[in-house]
């Protein structure tokens, strides 16, 4: 239950121990062909671009830049926790210059200020923000900011690596021109895949490119000879056979089971986690109209070492939560509540066993409060 991997389904960890055919068997491009399907169902676009990226999401991220950005480009990053200073570091490492706009982490991005960035520079090429920042838990307006770009006349990169598949994300709906997102979060995938995609407007802007782009692995229009809709597919480097049966299975899963209704799933158990919490006499660091459902950022008691009950939490229980990143560190605990993992038993289990390991450590807790608090909520839900 940390900030991903989340858990993987047995189900999809059964597709991955399935044997292993080529990467460019006809049996394997139909598969290829059905991902892209569920790929574009997850999204919610008709983009023709959209893939997974043979990476994590990280890869995924790099993939964004790297193919839309030339030297000297500008791009306004938005930056409210650790992943907009990623986006900052790709920007620069293309040649291209991030103008910031930064808030307070467990914020999400102000859309004013990023209005006001927009109306006082001139030729922006891009406006790259996060939607889910997994080192806080703060979920900013994608659908405003997505709006803005638009109105500006630049593109939209959109980091959803934890977002998708947890909460809402309606590429198409939103105009959204480009966005990544990661298969071990809320897909409850393997680690090491990384979705993309792309909005007609963007892949012109691929497409009609003057310099190459830096990256040979990451250079879609190389990519697109082995996943693009070409009867004759090439080799452009060998496919992750096996990870890729696990997100064809997971991707599938996230449809039987239905976008919306795996959302409100994500939201219940949160709510749970919420009464708990709180009855606990913990609180929450994000505002509650800004909370990610998928990634819960608690306050630690005073005086707890918070490493100390991480570690006791994983030998007593067998539960790993995360810790506080960057400017949070050492400050919060982060709850993960993803895909496979957002569950009413992961919930309890994570309730009783924080109850436990604080209450025997002394700290200044309501004791024994947690679990009944949650159940009530579930009794009632
Ligand atoms: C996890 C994460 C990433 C990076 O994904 P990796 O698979 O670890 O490379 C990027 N952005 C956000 C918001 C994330 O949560």
């Amino acid at each position: 239950m940390g900030p991903g991997p989340s858990d993987v389904s047995p189900r999809v960890l059964q597709a991955l121990s399935r044997p292993i055919i080529g990467h460019l068997d006809p049996e394997f491009i139909r598969m290829m062909d059905e991902i892209k399907g569920l790929l574009q169902y997850a999204f919610q676009t008709e983009n023709e671009l959209t893939l997974p990226v043979s990476a994590p999401g990280s890869a995924g991220m790099e993939t964004m830049f790297v193919n839309l950005l030339q030297p000297g480009d500008k791009v306004i990053v938005c930056q409210n926790g650790v992943f907009g200073g990623r986006m900052k570091e790709n920007v620069e490492r293309c040649g291209a210059e991030a103008i910031m706009v930064e808030n307070t982490w467990g914020r999400p991005v102000d859309t004013d200020e990023v209005k006001r960035s927009l109306e006082s520079n001139s030729d922006i090429k891009a406006l790259a923000f996060v939607h889910a920042e997994t080192s806080t838990g703060a979920r900013s307006d994608a659908k405003a900011l997505c709006e803005l770009a638009t109105e500006h006349g630049c593109l939209s990169i959109v980091d959803s690596v934890t977002g998708l598949g947890g909460i809402e994300v309606d590429v198409d709906g939103w105009g959204i021109d480009a966005i990544y997102s990661g298969s071990q979060k809320c897909l409850s995938c393997v680690p090491g895949l990384s979705p993309v995609s792309f909005s007609d407007r963007a892949a012109e802007v691929i497409h009609n490119r003057s310099h190459k782009v830096q990256s040979w692995f990451l250079d879609l229009n190389l990519v697109m000879a082995y996943w693009g809709t070409a009867t004759k597919r090439t080799y452009h480097h060998t496919a992750p056979v096996n990870a890729l049966y696990a997100l064809h299975e997971s991707l599938l899963m996230l449809q039987e089971e239905g976008l919306e209704q795996s959302w409100q799933r994500h939201e219940h158990n949160h709510n749970a986690l919420v009464a708990g919490i709180e009855a606990m006499g913990l609180s929450f660091i994000v505002d509650q109209e800004y909370r990610l459902p998928q990634l819960n950022s608690v306050t630690i008691p005073e005086n707890v070492n918070e490493a100390t009950v991480r570690k006791q939490l994983l030998a007593d229980y067998n539960l790993e939560i995360g810790a506080g990143l960057g400017s949070l560190a050492g400050k919060v605990w982060r709850i993960g509540l993803m895909g496979f993992s957002s569950n009413q038993k992961n919930v309890l289990l994570c309730l009783s066993a924080l109850d436990d390991v604080l209450s025997r450590m002394g700290a200044a807790i309501n004791s024994g409060k947690a679990v009944a608090a949650a159940q009530r909520y579930y009794s009632k839900a």
